[in-house]
């Protein structure tokens, strides 16, 4: 299958050469033709004034449906349920409702049957729980292989699981071995009401564009999210849901890695994940010693101190600081930017915080788009005065 010409309308310009990165088309006469290499991804397309090019329609016939609804990891640490776990099912509830589907959590672990009632309350109505000694630490074959042989048995219709380093880690194995898509780092997700296809968003080009992918020709579809970036249910302790509970042979097969110790990393921590407040600096603060201004700032807010990628760039503050598409996702409740312009990749990081303050010289700053509070003006006038006055009304 290749890009479908209409000779009638090429006036042989030749800007679709110019795009084609894969050297498939080429101009015979004044018209354009397609060489062997085609790959379909309609750059040609998107870029013939003329209409002349154009995508052939999809043949493959649709799959049907599989019956067992949504399924969300339930991500686990040493018997706790990782905050991901929640807030997927708190997203998976909302798409469940727009499919008319169920909802499922996935629980493996060993001796982890005391978190079943959390995530029926979370807003699940199935848990499938596969409890065995493989799974006691996270490793990531046997991971795969009890995530795989469950979806072989009980083929969902979607399978989320938060991007942290577990799903980072076996996630993408479970969509190799199905052979369907993964996208990862999804920060917003919708259903397509004509097709019941899952729409996953997520930065692409460096943050400078939010691409929106489906998996229109296999099933699962499959997609991760970083933590903190959906918003979990509260929790309804009445919710009654089933329990599946799955003894799956094929865990008792040696692997070929073993857990032999966890080493913990002693690092000096930044709580941003858990802070209800955050200041953030970045390119306008000019030098690192003004970083001891967001501190005081934050100290006095019982908040942490969060930074642009810029400022970790300039040396002003560590990487654990970094806020945006490379650094931390966070969503405080109140989260101060200041000298922070707004661009896309540091937005993906902090966008769902509850109120957003902004300071900035330059009125036209992007980040003035999503602050809840705008303050123009120098930070270096804005934040002493700020902190004289909270002292003042202590
Ligand atoms: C692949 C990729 C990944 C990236 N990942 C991240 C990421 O994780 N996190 C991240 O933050 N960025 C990331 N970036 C960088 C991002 O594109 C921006 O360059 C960066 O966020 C800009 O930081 P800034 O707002 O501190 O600096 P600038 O964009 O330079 O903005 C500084 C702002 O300070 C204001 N200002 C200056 N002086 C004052 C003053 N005295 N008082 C008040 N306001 C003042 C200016 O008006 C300006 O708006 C990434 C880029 C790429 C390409």
């Amino acid at each position: 299958m290749s890009i479908i010409i209409e000779s009638d309308l090429c006036t042989g310009c030749g800007q679709c050469l110019e795009v084609c990165l894969f050297d498939a088309l080429e101009l015979v006469g004044d018209k354009v033709a397609v060489k062997d290499g085609c790959n379909l991804c309609g750059a040609c397309v998107a870029v013939c004034e003329y209409g002349a090019l154009s995508l052939p329609e999809d043949e493959t016939p649709a799959l049907s449906r599989p019956s067992h609804g949504i399924w969300i990891f339930a991500e686990q640490r040493r018997g706790r349920l990782s905050p991901v776990a929640l807030e997927l099912l708190g997203e998976g509830r909302r798409l469940a409702e727009a499919l008319k589907i169920p909802l499922a959590a996935v629980l493996l672990g060993h001796q982890v049957r005391d978190l079943v009632p959390e995530l029926m309350a979370a807003g699940a109505d199935t848990v499938y729980l596969v409890d065995h000694p493989s799974l006691a630490q996270f490793l990531e074959e046997p991971y795969a292989a009890a995530l795989t042989a469950l979806a072989r048995l009980h083929p969902p219709e979607i399978i989320l699981a938060g991007a942290t380093y577990v799903g980072r880690a076996f996630i993408p194995r479970v969509a190799a071995v199905l052979d369907t898509g993964l996208t990862a780092d999804c920060t917003a997700f919708d259903i397509d009401p004509e097709k019941n296809l899952l729409l996953q968003t997520r930065p692409a080009f460096g943050g400078n564009i939010m691409a929106t992918i489906l998996t229109p020709r296999s099933y699962p579809q499959m997609a991760t999210v970083r933590p903190r970036v959906m918003k979990k249910l509260p929790p309804d302790n009445g919710r009654q849901g089933n329990i599946i509970e799955i003894d799956l042979a094929d865990l008792s097969r040696p692997f070929r890695s073993r857990f032999l110790e966890t080493v913990s990393e002693i690092t000096e921590t930044v709580p941003l994940g858990e802070a209800e407040v955050i200041v953030a600096g970045g390119r306008g603060l000019q030098e690192a010693k003004q970083f001891r201004l967001l501190e005081e700032l934050a100290d006095l807010l019982g908040g942490a101190v969060g930074a642009t990628r810029a400022a970790v760039d300039a040396g002003w503050i560590s990487y654990q600081h970094q806020i945006g598409q490379t650094g931390k996702t966070v969503a405080p409740k109140l989260y101060i930017a200041c000298g922070i312009s707004g661009a896309a990749q540091h937005l993906v990081g902090m966008q769902s915080s509850d109120y957003i303050i902004a300071i900035n010289q330059d009125p036209q700053a992007p980040i003035f788009q999503i602050a809840d509070l705008g303050l123009v003006g120098n930070v270096f006038d804005i934040l002493p005065a700020l902190i004289q006055q909270i002292k003042a009304n202590r």
